[in-house]
Formats: structure tokens, sequence, C-alpha cells
């Protein structure tokens, strides 16, 4: 048995082990000198997953990353990101089977990708050792197969882990957010439109922009998401208006956490809003970011996670995106690979518990799912 054919994480619980073992389909007792206790100690080094789909362990280990090398002339066009908090940072979709994972570009990451001769055209390697194998997707406008647009690039809100309000960047015409779906449209990829804003004065202010615009987008006839900031009464309007989707962010449902880094928002406020929010759309068609790495333990996630999922909202388990424009102005820390399967198997039950499916989704980051490690998508 090589050692390249194990794909186990060191410090890993026996259920791990058991799932690992019967996914590979090899009995551990043969793995020549080995015990059980010490294929525990076992490392990403020794992945060695070539031509095979992309696991929920390998998933989650690059998102754990989250970052990777590429040289510029193998990226595909795209306009760049200028949403939440990866805004202002290029990034690579990378795709294998029906698995995708987003990366953000750079050059110091101990991923890259590189150029291969056969099955797939790209691969990610780590450490000088091909992990998987698959190809690059087009993102014209944010991710893959969507107009993810972000209609205000500014916001007078200022969460401690989101470059946006330093950024403070351009507010879209009609006339502009038109032109970048027909750019998606024309390239045969428009299968969703997902609406996104920071605050430029007022929260009202932002959903009215939304309620004016999408008239002019029912022509394209595909589903329309909607994430802003949301105001009493404003999913009911959404709803009649045909959106299909909405993702109010709760960010953390850590109270603590949520007064130092979110200190102008209202957790109990977002709450409010979401339970509205299922009484106009109806189970699996309510999502919530929940930020995972600003500190929070594994509990106050567990807790967070059941409380949106008893109110039949999905919740979005985001990694944490440092951004160099927010350095030392909240804890952020990207959370192991271990963290990333453990914290996505507990959704994975509640979600079954609760009657709940990401893999419906037709807009935004569940349809993405390029950022998170997605349970009944990813595995
Ligand atoms: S998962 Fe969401 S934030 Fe991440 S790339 Fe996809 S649409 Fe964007």
């Amino acid at each position: 048995m090589a050692k390249e054919d194990l794909f186990v994480f060191s410090n890993m619980g026996t259920d791990n082990l058991n799932y690992i073992n019967r996914r590979i389909n090899i009995d551990l007792s043969m793995i020549k000198g080995k015990g059980r206790n010490s294929i525990r100690t076992i490392t990403l080094r020794d992945i060695c997953m070539q031509n095979e789909p992309i696991t929920p362990e390998l998933k989650a280990f690059l998102i754990s990353i989250g970052s990777v090398s590429i040289d510029s002339s193998f990226i595909p066009r795209a306009r760049g990101s200028t949403a939440g908090p990866g805004a202002g940072t290029g990034s690579v979709f990378f795709r294998a089977g029906e698995k995708r994972v987003r990366l953000s570009i750079n050059k110091d990451s101990r991923l890259s990708i590189l150029k291969v001769e056969g099955e797939g055209n790209v691969a990610i390697f780590h450490e000088g050792r091909e992990i998987a194998r698959g190809k690059l997707e087009p993102a014209l406008a944010h991710c893959p197969e969507q107009a993810f647009i972000t209609l205000c690039e500014k916001c007078i809100f200022d969460c401690k882990y989101c470059p946006v309000p330093k950024l403070q960047g351009h507010v879209k015409s009609e006339e502009e957010v038109l032109s970048i779906v027909d750019e998606v449209l024309k390239s045969g990829n428009l299968k969703a439109i997902s609406l996104t804003s920071g605050v430029e004065t007022s929260v009202e202010g932002e959903v009215e922009r939304v309620l004016k615009l999408l008239p002019a987008l029912k022509k394209y006839n595909v589903p329309i998401g909607v994430s802003v900031y949301p105001t009493a009464g404003c999913s009911r309007k959404f709803y009649e208006a045909g959106v299909s989707e909405v993702k109010y962010n709760v960010e953390t449902m850590d109270c603590e956490i949520f007064k130092k880094v979110c200190g102008d928002l209202s957790l109990d406020y977002i709450l409010d809003r979401l339970k509205e929010a299922v009484d106009a759309f109806g189970k699996n068609r309510v999502f919530s970011n929940l930020i995972i790495g600003l500190g929070e333990s594994d509990s106050s996630v567990t807790e967070g996670i059941e409380t949106l999922v008893k109110m039949r909202v999905i919740p979005i388990l985001r990694p944490v995106n440092p951004h160099p424009l927010r350095v030392g102005d909240c804890f952020t820390e990207r959370p192991s690979p271990e963290r990333i399967l453990k914290l996505a198997k507990i959704e994975a039950e509640m979600l079954r518990r609760y009657g709940l499916n990401p893999g419906l989704a037709k807009t935004m980051c569940l349809k993405c799912t390029g950022c998170d490690l997605v349970p009944f998508v990813d595995f």
C-alpha cells in the first residue's frame, strides 16, 4: 500500500477515520508497520489525488489555505470582485467534475496552479505535489454562471473584517448593471442574477435601489437572488417583485464578537428580518453568512447554526478572509481543514434534521459554492 493512496488528516477523530477508510476502501490494518493511531499523523503532504474529484477533505484543505499562485496568462477574463470581504482581490475558480473552489491569487501561496497535459488542463500543486486536476472557469461577473453584481461599493457601516468601507468604491447605474448582465448573457453562462450592495447613505435607500432595478431584470428570465442589509417588510416586497431567494448575513452568532466587529448593526434586528424572509420565501430560500474565524468557539457556531436552522434559514459557514486593508482591526484566523470539515458535518446533520437542502439553491453563494464546504453539494 503506497502512502500516496491515503488521504488522512492528522488530529482527526475516529468518525473521520472510519469515513475515509470506507471511502478509499482499504483495510487500515493492511498498512504495514502502522497502527491506527499513527495513521492520524499522516499529513496533507501525503495527498495524491490525481484524476479524482474534489473530496470534502481536499476542498476543506484548499479553502483553509484560500489562495493560490498562478501565471497571469492562465487566468480567464474576469471583471474582479467588488463584493464583501473578498473585495479588491483577484481570484480564480477551479473546477473538477461537479465541484468548484475559489482561490484568491497570491504569489506566495503554498498552492500553485500549473498547466498539465492530459485530463483536465490545469492542476493544483501543494508544495510541488499534484493534488487535484481540473479546469479554470471563467467568472465574468464575480463568479461562474451568474451575474453577481455589487450595486453600491461603498458602506456607511464599519464591520471590522470588511474592506468595503475602506475602498469606498463606485455606485453602479441601472445601465451599468444591465450591461454586465448582457455581457454574461452573451457568454452563454447566465443561470442567475445575484445582487448585493454596501450602504451608500441608508439601508432603506439600498432596498429601494434593488426594488427599482428588479423590473428591468425580469426579461432575462433567470432566478434572482438579493443580499442586502434588510429593512422591516422588505422581504415581502422583494418576493412580490420576483426575487427567488434572499441572503441576510448575521456574520457571527457570538453576541460579544458581534458587538466588537459589527458594532453599528444589531444581531436581533437581522434575526427578525430573517424570520420575515422565511415567512415570505419559505424554507430553502433564505440564507445567512456565518463567518468562521473571528475568535468564536465551535460551540457558539453550533448554537448559531441551530438557531438559524430552526428558523428554516440555511447558514453559510464562511471562512474569514483576512484583508490587507483590515490588518489589526479585529481578530481573524482562517479555520483549519479539520475545523471546516467538523463544522460542515455538524451543519449537515442539523439541516437534515430540519429538512433543509442547500443543493436546491438557485442563486448567490450556495449556487456558486466556491468559497465554502457546502453540505449535500460537496459531500
Ligand atoms: S461563494 Fe459567494 S462570495 Fe464566494 S465566489 Fe461564490 S458567490 Fe462569491
